[in-house]
């Protein structure tokens, strides 16, 4: 028979791995499920400002993560590498199936993450942390008098374009359309703000450069004009931001009986707890405000406490 963990974590991203550091050191059984690299969206970012007491030089994602994860491990968490392809959360024993094994417990933290919808343009992965990014409030300091260009129309896209005007030394907000998604009084104050301008029924098509971000090709949807963005011999670079949304990583999860809302998160109390009793969800799927390393930790201590006094209370 195989071996009944306490807690299965799914997901080694800070969210996971803080949940597996809170469950470790309460002598917990735990194991960290993840298919790819450790650290989710932030195995990905070049440069970690905002964690509290990262005040590391050079500090990256991926050697914060590292440390993350080491500390996980110290506290006994066992790493398994492996898709998970089908799961069973309902009974009082959970079951998760994957590609190489499947895996028993009495609770799950689902720590699944979400990612940002891409651009869709040419070059975008090429370029991706070398002028391209989704994160403002990770990356705007990066940008210190550049220009930059935001993609989108919503709140986010908006809102973010006016917290890079902090920043760059001009914003230019890119829409498919000719008119604003975002919220008429996030609209007003950004149409107010006089570093923040406008191309409208516009898409990116194209990036290049020498290896960070130089050129750009944006289409007209309506006449089809390409206007050819350069950045100027002085500045070396520009940013370019998306802003269209996100996906969160639910699509294993549709049918198992957990509650998600309609773009697919999922919804929790303040104990992390889902619909589902014994299952508890942190992190960037959780239906939340703010997506950052630091949140994502403190959801992961909250979920495994939380495991802990579901497992105390119905042994
Ligand atoms: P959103 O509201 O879904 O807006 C996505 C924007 O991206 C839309 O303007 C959309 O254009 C555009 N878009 C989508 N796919 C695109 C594509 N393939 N190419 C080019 N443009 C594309 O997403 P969001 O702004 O991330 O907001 C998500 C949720 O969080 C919303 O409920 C929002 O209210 C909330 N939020 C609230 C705040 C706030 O209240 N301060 C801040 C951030 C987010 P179209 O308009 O043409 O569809």
């Amino acid at each position: 028979m195989s071996k009944i963990y306490d807690v299965i974590i799914l997901g080694a991203g800070p969210g996971g791995l803080a949940a597996g550091l809170y469950s470790g050191r309460a002598r917990l059984s735990t194991c960290i499920i993840e298919k790819g690299q450790d650290g989710g969206q932030i195995a990905i970012t070049d440069s970690i400002e905002n964690y509290p007491g990262q005040i590391v030089e050079g500090e990256s994602g991926p050697s914060l993560i590292k440390r993350m994860t080491e500390q996980a491990e110290k506290f006994g968490c066992e790493r398994v590498r492996d898709t998970i392809k089908s799961v069973e959360l309902g009974g009082k024993i959970k079951k998760l199936v994957g590609t190489n094994g499947s895996y028993e417990g009495k609770t799950v933290i689902l720590a699944t993450g979400a990612y940002p919808r891409p651009i869709g343009c040419k070059g975008e992965q090429e370029f991706l942390g070398k002028g391209v990014s989704y994160c403002a409030t990770c990356d705007a300091n990066f940008f210190e008098e550049l220009p930059v260009y935001v993609v989108g129309g919503g709140d986010a896209a908006v809102e973010e374009a006016m917290y890079l005007t902090k920043f760059a030394s001009s914003v230019t907000l890119i829409h498919r359309r000719n008119e604003l998604r975002a919220a008429k009084s996030i609209q007003e104050r950004a149409f107010k703000n006089e570093k923040l301008h406008f191309m409208w029924d516009s898409v990116v098509e194209e990036l290049g450069g020498d290896d960070i971000l130089q050129e750009m090709k944006v289409k007209n949807v309506k006449t089809g004009e390409i206007t050819e963005i350069r950045a100027s011999e002085e500045d070396g670079m520009f940013g370019l931001f998306g802003f269209i949304g996100r996906i969160p990583n639910t699509d294993l999860l549709k049918d198992c009986g957990l509650t998600m809302d309609d773009r697919g998160y999922i919804p929790t109390d303040d104990d992390m707890k889902t619909n589902i009793p014994g299952v508890f969800a942190a992190g960037d799927v959780r239906v939340k405000s703010l997506r950052q390393v630091v949140t994502a930790a403190a959801d992961g201590a909250i979920a495994a406490t939380q495991a802990e006094k579901y497992i105390n209370e119905n042994p």
